[in-house]
């Protein structure tokens, strides 16, 4: 029986004593619980302190959403791998759609921070997946195969070992629109197979492998006890605590029936 993850990616949301709040609701939740669930929380840069010390007396990890491409230096309003290291911070997105999109990050960049945070001993949560018109296409596959060999299997099988994979595709992210389980299982297989092909079946066997995508309550149990769903990548749904604890307990009950 493997366990689950499941991450929540705040993305750009809550002012600060709204931070302050859902922490604490979160803290309050998943203190004193024994979980198969690992959860890791990732609210904006400017409250990642104020989450690891709520994390210190709770259960649940924390995340960042995004990390320099640079190591050091003149990149005014970045943040670098060995500062999130210095902060205690476990866990980093890397190239979710909308950093791609709004902000052009490219394969070569999110290879340089994936090795980057490894460097440091966080591990990359690696974001992948296809846009609406390459589903629509049929070009999916290669899509999600590209990103992964250009910015992620250029490392090491010891390097590897110490990633996670988000599938998450675009055209569901933030829009209601989830993948059928049925979809989202086809990627995942996909991806462990790619895993599979470079690292060998013990490391694709062992590779944690997230679902995001308008991910909720009501969907979450359907897509975790997919075989290849490994957890989720919760955007929306992590902003309200009740909603975020629904989908944990959803990750709880795949495990517990499998
Ligand atoms: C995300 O941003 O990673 C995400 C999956 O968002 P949402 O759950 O809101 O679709």
């Amino acid at each position: 029986m493997k366990n689950k993850i499941v991450a929540g990616n705040w993305k750009m949301n809550k002012t600060f004593s709204e931070a302050d709040d859902l922490l604490f609701t979160l803290a309050e939740n998943l203190k004193d619980v024994r979980l198969e669930t690992e959860v890791i929380v990732c609210p904006p840069a400017l409250y990642l302190e104020m989450a690891v010390d709520a994390s210190e007396e709770s259960n649940f990890y924390v995340g960042a959403q995004n990390v320099a491409y640079a190591e050091k230096g003149a990149y005014t309003g970045e943040i670098s791998a060995e500062m999130l290291r210095s902060a205690d911070i476990q866990f980093c997105i890397v190239g979710h759609s909308e950093r791609r999109t709004y902000f052009h990050e490219t394969d070569a960049d999110l290879a340089k921070k994936v090795d980057l945070l490894l460097k440091n001993e966080i591990v990359p949560i690696f974001c992948c997946g296809e846009r609406k018109e390459e589903r629509e296409n049929g070009t999916y596959f290669q899509v999600i195969k590209s990103q992964l060999e250009n910015a992620l299997f250029h490392l090491t099988k010891e390097e590897f070992d110490g990633t996670i994979i988000a599938y998450e595709p675009v055209w569901a992210i933030g829009t209601g629109l989830t993948a059928t389980p049925a979809q989202a299982q086809e990627v995942h297989a996909f991806i462990r197979k790619l895993v599979e092909e470079k690292y060998g079946t013990e490391t694709a066997y062992n590779t944690y492998i997230l679902y995001g995508g308008s991910c909720n309550a009501k969907n979450a149990l359907d897509l975790f006890t997919c075989n290849d769903i490994d957890g989720g990548l919760i955007g929306g749904a992590s902003l309200v605590a009740e909603d975020f604890m629904a989908i944990i307990n959803a990750a709880e009950t795949a495990i517990s029936n499998d």
